[in-house]
C-alpha cells in the first residue's frame, strides 16, 4: 500500500506522516515487513503498527497522579456529574491483541509483534468468537503471572501466566468503549477481566481510592487505575508496595536502570507520606522499609558480582518448545544477550529458565570492587 493512504488512515497530514515516517522502526515478523512508532511523539500514539496496509494503534501513555485528592478532581474536571471507574492496576506487561487477514497477532507496548505472547494467548484465551464479530477490534490487555520473558510478578491466583482484559479499542481509531460496554462485552465472550471496585463521585473517589490502595498494598499488589465512564481519560495511581518492588529491582541492576526511573519512585512515597498524614512513627517505618528496598537489593548485586557471576533479569517460561525456540530468536534479535540457566520437560512443554545479561551493573560493580577510583 502506499503511503498515501496510511497517513490517510492515521488522520494526518502528508507532510506530518512524510516526517513520522524518519522515526518509524522497521522489523519482520514470519517473512511480513511492517513499521512501527517505538517511541513517544507527537500525534501518534508510541507503539502504533503500521502493517499489511492497515493500522494497529498503540496504546495510550496513562498519567499518574501523586496526590489522589488534588489530582483526581482536576483530572476528571470534563466529565462534571459523573462517577470514575476505578479498577486494578495489574503489574505485568500490556498487550493488545488483533486478528489481521484472519490471524491473530500479540503487539508489544512499543508496537512489535510478539512471537511468545502470540502463540500463547491461544491456550489462556478464547478470542474467536470475538473477533468474528467485531473483526476490528483491539483487545487491550495485562499479561501477568510469574512465567514470562518480560515481567515476573507473582499473583497468588496464577501459577504460570495468564491474561486479563482492561481496554477494547478499535483497532484503526484507537478510540475505546465505554467502560460498562467494555465490561459486559467481555463477559459475554467469556474473556477474563481486570478487577472493577467500583464507580464513584468524583469528591469522593479520594477516599474510597485510598482504602482500597491500603488493602492492595496489603497484599503486595500494584495500584488502581481509574476511568471515565467514556473510557477515554485514564489516571494511575500506585501502592508503596508497588513503588518499593521497583526500586528494590532498580536497585539490583543500579547502572542499567535510568537514574530518573528510581527518583520518581522515591518522590511518589514522599508525596504519599504526606496526602496520607503519617505519624512520625508510621513515617519513619516507610523510611526503614524504603532504605532496605534500595540497599539490600544493591548488595545481593554487589555480593554476585564479587564472587564472580553475572548479574541481570532472571526468567522463566513455560510454553511448547517451538513458541521458545522463536522466543529466544526473537530476543536474540533484539540484541540482548540471553544465558540459559535450567531447561526440562515438563508434561511436553519446554520450562526455560534464562538470564538476560546487564552488561553494565556487571562490568561498573567489577570496576568498583577492583578500586576503581570515581572523580566525583
Ligand atoms: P505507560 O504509562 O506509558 O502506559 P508504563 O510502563 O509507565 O507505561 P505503567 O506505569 O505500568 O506503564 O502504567 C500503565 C500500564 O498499566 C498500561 O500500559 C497497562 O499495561 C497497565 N495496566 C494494568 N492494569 C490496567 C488497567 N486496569 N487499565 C489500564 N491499564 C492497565
Ligand atoms: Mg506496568
Amino acid at each position: 500500500m502506499s503511503d498515501t493512504e496510511y497517513h490517510r488512515l492515521l488522520g494526518m497530514g502528508k507532510s506530518a506522516f512524510e516526517e513520522l515516517e524518519n522515526h518509524l522502526e522497521e522489523r519482520s515478523y514470519e517473512g511480513r515487513q511492517y513499521r512501527h512508532v517505538p517511541d513517544y511523539r507527537r500525534g501518534v500514539e508510541r507503539g502504533t503498527t503500521l502493517i499489511d496496509g492497515t493500522v494497529v494503534r498503540g496504546f495510550p501513555k496513562v498519567p499518574r497522579t501523586l496526590v489522589l485528592s488534588e489530582g483526581i478532581p482536576e483530572w476528571f474536571d470534563d466529565y462534571p456529574g459523573e462517577r470514575v471507574a476505578v479498577e486494578e492496576k495489574l503489574n505485568g506487561y500490556n498487550v493488545r491483541v488483533v486478528r489481521l487477514d484472519g490471524e491473530r497477532l500479540a503487539f508489544s507496548r512499543s508496537g512489535m509483534i510478539c512471537p511468545f505472547t502470540t502463540r500463547i494467548l491461544e491456550r489462556l484465551v478464547d478470542l474467536e468468537a470475538l473477533f468474528e464479530q467485531y473483526p476490528e477490534a483491539m483487545v487491550c490487555g495485562e499479561m501477568i503471572g510469574p512465567e514470562n520473558p518480560y515481567t515476573a510478578h507473582d499473583y497468588p491466583e496464577v501459577d504460570s501466566l495468564a491474561f486479563r482484559a482492561f481496554d477494547w479499542r478499535n483497532r484503526l481509531s484507537g478510540e475505546p468503549l465505554p467502560v460498562e460496554i467494555r465490561r459486559e462485552r467481555y463477559e459475554t465472550f467469556d474473556v477474563p477481566q481486570t478487577r472493577l471496585f467500583g464507580q464513584f463521585e468524583v469528591d469522593e473517589a479520594a477516599t474510597e481510592i485510598r482504602r482500597i490502595i491500603e488493602e492492595l498494598d496489603a497484599d503486595g499488589r500494584e495500584g488502581v487505575i481509574m476511568k471515565s465512564p467514556d473510557g477515554t481519560a485514564q489516571l494511575k495511581y500506585t501502592t508503596s508496595a508497588a513503588n518499593q518492588g521497583d526500586l528494590a529491582y532498580a536497585f539490583s541492576l543500579p547502572f542499567d536502570y535510568g537514574q530518573p526511573f528510581m527518583f520518581r519512585r522515591l518522590i511518589r512515597e514522599g508525596f504519599q507520606s504526606i496526602e496520607w498524614d503519617e505519624s512520625d512513627a508510621v513515617a519513619r517505618e516507610r523510611a526503614h522499609e524504603l532504605g532496605e528496598a534500595i540497599l539490600l537489593s544493591m548488595r545481593e548485586t554487589i555480593d554476585t558480582v564479587a564472587d564472580g557471576d553475572a548479574v541481570g533479569e532472571r526468567h522463566t517460561v513455560r510454553a511448547s518448545p517451538e513458541t521458545v525456540d522463536v522466543l529466544l530468536e526473537h530476543l536474540d534479535g533484539q540484541g540482548l544477550t540471553i544465558e540459559i540457566e535450567a531447561d526440562r520437560r515438563e508434561d511436553g512443554d519446554r520450562v526455560c529458565t534464562f538470564l538476560k545479561r546487564t552488561q553494565s551493573t556487571t562490568d561498573k560493580t567489577r570496576n568498583y570492587l577492583d578500586g576503581h577510583i570515581v572523580k566525583e
